[in-house]
């Protein structure tokens, strides 16, 4: 592996070497991440890269498309098909670009914008004031319930009739429940709102068939497709026909140049993968996993916020503990897992320290981990929780994480 590099750059082949290493010895909790196929990562590597392709399938600004139109025009129709939605543009770059260019597809700087607040689990784009959506827009917030730690319909509705957004944003980072989808097109019908649903984290839930999707309630859904989808790191917009040409035109030109072809081909790649039943199986069990994790943690007196997941990711509030997350992700990190601090609704600590901890399934899943597995982990965390001071007790639950990662090999040809 790596043959050509390490001919001409050792110092990059020794981070490709030091990264896999890394990847395969320690247990991938990030709920954002995920293990591509060879396949994907094949076409990645690919002679697309070299290829200029501004436009859309047989309307390129340059020449010599032949083939990369065939790849987008793959990628597009197993997208619709995956989704059962009437269009797709694959060509943004992140799922940050996706959103981008939904929000500018139909609204102006300055118009308002309601999303899920980032403390409560929804992302950036979704209008807070560092990111563009929220230096662009004006923007407002929905948030949970204090009590039940899911989203409070009724207090959206209130907010929505109030302050008239010109669109509602759903979907999250670190939300583990399922979403109400007939409530959020009520209430933007009620004010002539668009409905856009962010999936980035859930599209691969949705394409497997376990959790309810979008696509039929929503004018636009936009993706990642590196999450749950398991592709290659980039976006997908989706949409109704009569917001397809606003959507291709504010994607390119509006907001991108030359799209990626060979990330494009290899989306291609990664929808037709996500047809097969074994990928419905694999979403099934991402969902079986973290209900089994999350029970586990339950009894061990962890705090869930929502009391549960519906969905492949757990937040765990750890301060009943008497941890931070910043303390809890250098902990679990001793320990050979990997996760991300994380903020919990109405959070004490600052974003930097959090009272949480994001736990997610998907990539412990693509290596093969099952529900036995998860019993593990959690009872690993439980362990590196109450001997958190006893330097021997951690080098030993260390040791058990990197002997799971050994009986499921990650990449084993490589
Ligand atoms: C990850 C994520 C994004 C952003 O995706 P990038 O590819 O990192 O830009 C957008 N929205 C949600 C809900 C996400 O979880």
């Amino acid at each position: 592996m790596y043959d050509e590099v390490r001919q001409t750059d050792p110092e990059i082949a020794e981070v490709l070497d030091l990264e896999l290493a890394r990847q395969r010895n320690q247990l991938e909790m990030i709920a954002s991440e995920n293990f591509t196929s060879r396949a994907v990562m094949e076409t990645m590597g690919s002679t697309l890269t070299n290829k200029y392709a501004e436009g859309y399938p047989k309307k390129r600004y340059y020449g010599g498309c032949e083939y990369v139109d065939m790849a987008e025009t793959l990628a597009k129709k197993r997208a619709m098909a995956l989704f059962g939605a009437e269009r797709a543009n694959v060509q943004p770059h992140s799922g940050s670009t996706a959103n981008m260019t939904a929000y500018l597809a139909f609204l102006k700087p300055g118009d308002k914008i309601m999303g899920l607040s980032l403390s409560h689990g929804g992302h950036l784009t979704h209008g807070h004031p560092v990111n563009f959506s929220g230096i662009l827009f004006d923007a407002i917030h929905y948030e949970v319930d204090k009590d039940t730690e899911t989203i409070n319909y009724d207090r959206l509705r209130e907010q929505a009739l109030a302050e008239r957004p010109k669109m509602i944003v759903g979907g999250a980072s670190a939300y583990p429940r399922f979403w109400d989808y007939e409530i959020l097109r009520s209430v933007a019908d009620e004010i002539d709102a668009v409905l856009v649903f962010d999936m980035a984290h859930i599209a691969g839930l949705v394409a497997g068939g376990v959790h309810p999707s979008p696509v039929p309630h929503c004018d636009v859904v936009t993706s990642t497709t590196h999450k749950t989808l398991r592709g290659p790191r980039g976006g997908l917009v989706l949409s109704r026909k009569d917001h397809f040409k606003a959507i291709n035109k504010m994607n390119f030109p509006g907001i991108q140049g030359g799209p990626l072809m060979h990330v494009i081909a290899a989306k291609a790649v990664c929808f037709q993968e996500c047809m097969a039943d074994s990928f419905k199986t694999y979403a099934r069990q991402m969902v079986d996993n973290a209900a089994t994790l999350g029970e586990t943690l339950l009894e061990r007196g962890f705090h869930l916020v929502s009391g549960g997941t519906d969905n492949h990711l757990l937040l765990v509030n750890v301060s009943n503990k008497g941890l931070t997350g910043k303390a809890m992700e250098e902990l679990l990190e001793h320990v050979g897992i990997t996760a991300n601090k994380n903020t919990v609704p109405f959070d004490q600590e600052s974003p930097f320290v959090t009272s949480g901890i994001r736990l997610g399934t998907p990539a412990l899943t693509t290596r093969g981990m099952g529900t036995e597995e998860m019993r593990l982990i959690g009872d690993i965390i439980d362990r590196a929780v109450q001997n958190r001071e006893d330097d021997a007790a951690l080098t030993k639950l260390q040791a058990e994480s990197h002997e799971l990662c050994r009986k499921f090999p990650l990449y084993p040809g490589m």
